[in-house]
């Protein structure tokens, strides 16, 4: 599913976020990306949406090498990669239904198709009686789950998340994750750039550990394969 060959990426300016980095992914594996502030976790997820581009190196997404994708195939790309943000980006101008609708909406599904994709993923996160409020009313832990909704409401194949339970306490952190778990147990890949380790440390899922642009395997039990 994601298969990195020898990436790096230095960014304009001369500094080198990644390094030489090699790893691969299979379809329906769940990992955490760990590693301190501005070891390029951030760097690695945007690689893999083609926000960034590699300095040099292999980027496979699905079987596609993505460091050669033209621009115009981006959009299909992105439509198959659901991402979740920390501060989760929600438009606090409309509903919660409208805000899990918007990539059904650019995609352009129908008016019955989506509304009965953005009940699915509304009930997955376990709200569905909120589909009309605005999301500034909600908790910070319901926003971050409207930001879920709205990233699996495509049924994508990988979810990327980066730092998703930055604002949250360590309970509604742990629900967050519970959710995440759900959706790799029905197939989807997930990805979860995360500092947070004592979160992680009891979960059974392999690490991507970056520092300084390149993976460790501190004391030879971090991989956890
Ligand atoms: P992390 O997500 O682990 O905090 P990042 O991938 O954001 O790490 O950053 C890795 C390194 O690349 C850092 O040194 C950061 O300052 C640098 N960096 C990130 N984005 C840019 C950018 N757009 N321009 C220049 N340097 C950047
Ligand atoms: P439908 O035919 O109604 O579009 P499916 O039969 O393909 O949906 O899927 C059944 C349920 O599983 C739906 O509620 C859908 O939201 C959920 N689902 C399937 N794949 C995913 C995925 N990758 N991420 C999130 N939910 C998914």
């Amino acid at each position: 599913m994601i298969q990195f060959d020898q990436v790096s990426k230095r960014y304009p300016g001369g500094h080198e976020a990644l390094n030489k980095l090699s790893f691969h992914m299979p379809p329906g594996d769940m990992r955490f990306l760990t590693g301190h502030s501005g070891a390029g976790k951030s760097t690695l997820l945007k690689l893999i949406m083609v926000m960034e581009r590699a300095t040099s190196g292999q980027v496979l997404i699905g079987g596609r090498n993505v460091s050669k994708l033209p621009a115009r195939k981006i959009p299909e790309l992105r439509r198959d990669i659901g991402v979740v943000f920390q501060n989760h980006q929600l438009l606090f101008d409309r509903s919660v239904f409208d805000n899990v609708a918007l990539p059904l909406i650019i995609a352009g599904y129908g008016h019955r198709d989506v509304g009965r994709r953005v009940r699915a993923a509304l009930d997955k996160v376990g709200l569905l009686d909120k589909e009309k409020l605005n999301p500034i009313t909600l908790s910070g832990g319901e926003q971050q789950r409207v930001g879920i909704a709205r990233a699996v409401v495509n049924k994508p194949a990988l979810l990327l998340a980066d730092e998703p339970t930055g604002n949250l306490d360590p309970q509604l952190s742990a629900e967050i994750m519970r959710l995440f778990e759900q959706f790799n147990q029905v197939g989807v890949t997930v990805l979860i750039a995360t500092h947070d380790l004592s979160l992680i440390a009891r979960m059974p899922y392999k690490l991507l550990s970056l520092r300084n642009g390149q993976l460790v395997n501190a004391g030879g039990g971090d991989e956890r394969e």
